[in-house]
């Protein structure tokens, strides 16, 4: 890794919750459908990194990790990054890395597998678009890898949503994605977003969500409030009035709507993400009427005092 690299300028860490303690590698800066109309990535140009960098990376951490060797000629953010490691995930950076060309995403893996032959787990960002752009063999060879969990950010299952949005898939192109990884044998992570459909979408937003979430059958869901970033296209139809946010406690009507009208055989549902005003969480479908029940509780009683504070919410 040259430090006077100044093709790849590495990213900031945007991850999900789960991979706090991971080491991130970035292969790419950006996104590669930099569309999404409320997403901070929003115009963002994707940059790859040579790969024959990622690789000195990789040399440098094991270095570092093996023999507490640190180089000065090394980003020292690598050695920030290992100390807080796991040393049991690595997580691949940046919006959708699955994007990296395949041949060298494969040399890639097998070099983080010949230096770090305990990895338990590797995580990635992927489009529905890049899953689909795989052949099933290709995705089974990823997974082979242990590039075994891929995080996929549905939004809605409502395709006049995902239109406006501008997501780049349509809810039958993100089934296939999903249904393809699966068959993969790769774990799948989702997150959709509360009060995505505005005020008049809201109800079609939560059947088709549900909906969705119920045809891929994931092991995870995170579900998220959506959160106005300036200078994203939502942000600007919001203050033109074109978009109309729902209030806290209509996205917790979502949030309840979307789990009452799903179906899953085994997955982890939560709510925990720091943009929500309520945080709940559990099995589905074990734990259905407990999690229901405590959003309804919210819901009766109607006093804001219960809700995450909108100083505390986050992206
Ligand atoms: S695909 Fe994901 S990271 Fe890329 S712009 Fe859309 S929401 Fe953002």
């Amino acid at each position: 890794m040259k430090e006077d690299n100044k093709k790849f300028r590495r990213p900031d860490i945007c991850r999900p919750p789960s991979e706090q303690n991971s080491y991130f590698l970035p292969l790419t800066a950006g996104c590669s459908n930099s569309t999404c109309t409320f997403c901070s990535y929003y115009g963002n140009r994707l940059r790859m990194r040579e790969h024959e960098d990622v690789k000195t990376e990789i040399d440098a951490l094991a270095l570092f990790v093996e023999q507490g060797i640190v180089l000065a000629n090394v980003d020292q953010l690598v050695y920030i990054i290992a100390q807080h490691w796991d040393r049991r995930r690595i997580f691949l950076q940046d919006g959708d890395a699955l994007v990296y060309p395949y041949p060298k995403l494969i040399e890639i893996l097998e070099h983080l597998n010949k230096k770090f032959p305990d990895i338990e787990r590797i995580g990635i960002y992927a489009t529905p678009r890049d899953i689909l752009r795989r052949s099933l063999e290709e995705l089974k060879e990823l997974k082979r890898l242990k590039l075994n969990i891929f995080y996929i950010g549905i939004e809605s299952g409502d395709d006049k949503v995902l239109e406006r949005i501008d997501k780049g898939a349509n809810h039958n192109e993100m089934v296939e994605a999903g249904k393809k990884a699966k068959e993969a044998g790769i774990i799948l992570s989702l997150t959709v977003l509360l009060g995505l459909g505005g005020v008049e979408g809201s109800h079609s937003h939560v059947l088709e969500t549900a909906r969705i979430l119920s045809e891929i059958d994931p092991e995870y869901v995170g579900a998220l409030t959506v959160t106005l970033i300036p200078g994203t296209p939502l942000y600007e139809q919001a203050k033109r009035g074109e978009f109309k946010e729902l209030t806290p406690f209509e996205f917790l009507a979502e949030l309840k709507g979307i789990i009452e009208n799903s179906n899953f055989t085994n997955c982890f549902f939560s709510s925990m993400h720091a943009s929500n005003y309520l945080s709940v969480r559990g099995t589905l479908p074990t734990d259905k009427e407990r999690m229901l029940s405590e959003i309804q509780r919210v819901l009766d009683e109607g006093d804001s005092s219960r809700l995450r504070p909108e100083f505390l919410r986050g992206l």
